[in-house]
């Protein structure tokens, strides 16, 4: 790539409706191209390992308003960690965790945002709930009130088609009124997190609240 991050960020920016929250994806990216893109308005950043945005945090402490987004799998004995470093924890995959996820948030008695992960077609690459077993814990999550559920985040299979992706967008869009109809307490269903490089223009067309870009703001990781 030629262009600056800079240029990257705001060619993006432009092409988002302003609605779209444009969360960029640092794992594996230096705190120098960071500041890059925060110095091109970016405020949050995805991170998919604990220890990584640890030192990271640490090295960006003199810029305060970042918002950190959890977006990998998340492990039980780093439930406390990400408490504590993250604002945000898309990738809320099963009932355990999110009710370790509300324990240790009430505990702390910090503010915690989330998304539950679901994986609308089979992957064993993936985790996620699968639809039907969403909708079978929905009585559960109901009662974690400190998990603030905000929403679905998904991740297209790798290798489908520009239709069959749009399809799982679609899809995760409809389970969202789907679970918003039924009305459970604590649980809201505003947010969608959907779309990376490869495919976030097809999420944006089915409702997509937040996008989370990696490689095409930093190049690619190595
Ligand atoms: C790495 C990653 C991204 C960013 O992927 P790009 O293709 O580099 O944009 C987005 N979401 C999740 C969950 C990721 O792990």
């Amino acid at each position: 790539m030629t262009s600056s991050i800079a240029e990257r960020v705001t060619i993006i920016r432009a092409q988002l409706p302003p609605s779209v929250r444009l969360i960029a994806v640092s794992k594996q990216v230096s705190t120098q191209l960071m500041r890059e893109a925060y110095g091109a308005g970016i405020r949050d950043f995805g991170e998919s390992r604990i220890q990584e945005a640890a030192s990271k945090q640490i090295e960006l402490q003199d810029l305060p308003d970042i918002t950190w987004h959890f977006i990998g799998h998340l492990q039980s004995n780093k439930a406390k960690k990400a408490v504590e470093l993250f604002s945000w924890i898309h990738s809320v995959d099963n009932l355990h965790i999110a009710e370790r996820l509300h324990t240790i948030a009430q505990t702390m008695g910090t503010n915690l945002y989330s998304c539950l992960q679901v994986k609308i077609l089979p992957d064993p690459q993936k985790s996620g709930w699968t639809v039907p077993q969403l909708l079978t814990d929905l009585p559960f999550l109901s009662q974690y009130q400190s998990l603030q559920i905000q929403g679905l985040m998904t991740i297209t299979p790798w290798g489908l088609e520009e239709e069959q992706i749009l399809n799982v967008f679609n899809h995760t869009y409809n389970l969202a009124q789907e679970i918003a109809s039924q009305k459970w307490a604590n649980i809201e269903m505003r947010e969608l997190s959907m779309g990376m490089s490869g495919d976030y223009e097809l999420a944006v067309k089915a409702g997509a609240t937040m996008v989370r870009l990696g490689t095409i703001l930093f190049g690619n990781r190595l």
